[in-house]
C-alpha cells in the first residue's frame, strides 16, 4: 500500500535533504564569552585548549609499595634492602636514597631522585626497619613519568567539543579555571492552538492540556541553550503575527508547535512568509510531515507539527542537529545500529518512518528489538514505553517477526 499522506504535488523532500538544506543555512554563533570552568560542564568549545602544565607535573609512583634504585641489586635473588624513610603522596621523602635503602612509597607520591622502580607492597615483607623482597622483582615498573601524558603546551581538549564531565577534569587537571564558550543559543518556544488548556484545572469538552510545552522543556534542556517558554497563543493571526514577531527580534531560535498543516487554522506557514522566509514545509518523513523551517531576519524559525509524537520525531530528527550546528559543536550523528525485528511492523511506501520500539540485547550481545505498541502520531504512551526508533526506510512495505531492522536508542542504558 502507498501511503495517503504522501500525494503531493512535487515530491517532499527526503530527512537528509532537509538537513543539508538547514545546515546550509544555519550560521554557527559566533558570540564568544569567556566562562569559569564549573559553570562549562555541556557547553561549547570556541577555542583549542593547551595544557599550561606538563601531566602529571611530577615523576611520581603508581602504586603503594616500596621505592628504590635497582641498578646495584642481582634481582635474580632475594634481596633486602634497609626502609629509610616515607614518600607520601603530597609530601614528598626530603632524604637522600643511599643504595641498599628504600623509601615507603604511595600511589601519587613524587618518586625521589635515584629511584628507578617502584615495587607494590604486596610484593615485599617488612622485618624490623628492613624490608625483604622476592627472587625476580622487575626492575622500572610503577612510575609514572613527569609529562607522559601531555608535555607542557600539548593538546587537551579542541573547538567544538562540547564539554564532558572527563573534558571539564581534565582542563582543572591542568590547572585551567577559565575557557572560552560559544555563547548560549537564546530560544523561545510557544504552543499553537485553541483547544490548548494549562493543567491544574480541569478540562472542559474539546480541550486538552498542552503536553507538548512539558516534553519542550525537557528536550531544550541543554546547557548550550537558554531557553523561555512564551506559553500558548490561539489560533489567531493577529495574536500569533504580534508573537512570532516579538519572538526573532529577541531570540535566535523561535519553535512553535501546532497550526503547521493545511488546516484552516494553520497560520504558521503564511505568517512566517510574510515576516521572513520559508525555506521547507513538509518533509518525506512519518509521523512529523507538516514540518516548517524558516528565518525571520536573524532568527531561524522551526514550526513543529502539533500532535505529541510528530513534534518530538521532528524535534529530534530535524531541530536537535540544526540546534547542534547553530551552537559551534563538531558535526556528530545519531549512533544507530542492525537490530532483529521480533514483531512484525505494519507500513505503506512514500515516507521514512520513525516507529517506536524497545530494544534489548540478549546475553551474547545480539540485538532484539519490538514495537512498543500503537503508532498513532498522537500516542505519547507508546513514546513513554520506547527507548528506541525503528527507522524503516521510504520504500519498505513492512517488516516481519526476524527482519533485521535500524534502529537509534534514546538512552545508553536499556
Ligand atoms: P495541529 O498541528 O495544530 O493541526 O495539531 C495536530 C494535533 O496535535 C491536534 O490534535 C492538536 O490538538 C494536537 N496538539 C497541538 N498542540 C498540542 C500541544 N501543545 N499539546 C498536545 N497536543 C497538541
Ligand atoms: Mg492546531
Amino acid at each position: 500500500m502507498t501511503d495517503p499522506c504522501s500525494v503531493e504535488a512535487k515530491p517532499l523532500l527526503t530527512l537528509d535533504e532537509a538537513l543539508t538544506r538547514i545546515k546550509n543555512t544555519i550560521q554557527p554563533i559566533a558570540e564568544v564569552e569567556p566562562v569559569k570552568l564549573d559553570t562549562a560542564l555541556g557547553r561549547v568549545l570556541a577555542e583549542d585548549v593547551r595544557s599550561p602544565i606538563r601531566l602529571p607535573y611530577d615523576r611520581n609512583s603508581a602504586m603503594d609499595g616500596y621505592a628504590f634504585a635497582s641498578k646495584e641489586i642481582d634481582l635474580s635473588k632475594p634481596f633486602q634492602l634497609k626502609l629509610i624513610g616515607t614518600a607520601w603522596a603530597g609530601k614528598p621523602f626530603e632524604g637522600q636514597l643511599e643504595p641498599d635503602s628504600c623509601v615507603r612509597i604511595f600511589t601519587g607520591a613524587v618518586v625521589p631522585d635515584g629511584v628507578d622502580s617502584v615495587v607494590m607492597q604486596e610484593l615485599a615483607s617488612v622485618e624490623n626497619m628492613f624490608i625483604n623482597f622476592p627472587a625476580g622483582i622487575k626492575p622500572y615498573q610503577n612510575i609514572r613519568e613527569a609529562g607522559e601524558e601531555i608535555q607542557q603546551g600539548g593538546f587537551l581538549c579542541g573547538k567544538g567539543k562540547t564539554l564532558s564531565p572527563a573534558d571539564i577534569g581534565l582542563l582543572a587537571a591542568a590547572g585551567i579555571s577559565h575557557v572560552h564558550l560559544r555563547q548560549c543559543i537564546n530560544i523561545a518556544y510557544f504552543s499553537t492552538g485553541d483547544e490548548l488548556s494549562p493543567i491544574g484545572q480541569p478540562l472542559t469538552t474539546g480541550k486538552i492540556y498542552d503536553s507538548n510545552a512539558y516534553v519542550l522543556t525537557g528536550l531544550l534542556s541543554d546547557p548550550r541553550f537558554d531557553f523561555i517558554d512564551l506559553g500558548t497563543v490561539s489560533d489567531t493571526k493577529q495574536k500569533l503575527r504580534n508573537r512570532i514577531k516579538r519572538a526573532a527580534d529577541a531570540n535566535d531560535v523561535i519553535i512553535s508547535t501546532g497550526g503547521a498543516s493545511v488546516g484552516e487554522a494553520d497560520y504558521v506557514k503564511e505568517i512566517l512568509a510574510e515576516l521572513g522566509e520559508v525555506n521547507f514545509w513538509k518533509i518525506a518523513v512519518k509521523p512529523g510531515k507538516p514540518l516548517i523551517f524558516g528565518k525571520i531576519g536573524k532568527c531561524y524559525y522551526f514550526g513543529l507539527p502539533g500532535n505529541p509524537v510528530s513534534m518530538m520525531i521532528t524535534y529530534q530528527q530535524i531541530v536537535a542537529p540544526a540546534l547542534n550546528w547553530l551552537s559551534g559543536a563538531a558535526p556528530s550523528k545519531p549512533l544507530r545500529f542492525n537490530a532483529i525485528c521480533t514483531t512484525t511492523l505494519k507500513k505503506s511506501q512514500g515516507r521514512q518512518e520513525f516507529q517506536r520500539g524497545i530494544l534489548t540485547q540478549d546475553e551474547n550481545g545480539q540485538f532484539f528489538v519490538a514495537t512498543s505498541g500503537q503508532q498513532g502520531s498522537h500516542i505519547l504512551s507508546s513514546m513513554s514505553r520506547s527507548n528506541c526508533f525503528i527507522i524503516l526506510p521510504a520504500e519498505s512495505k513492512g517488516v516481519s517477526e526476524g527482519d533485521v531492522v535500524l534502529v537509534e536508542p534514546f538512552s545508553l542504558y536499556l
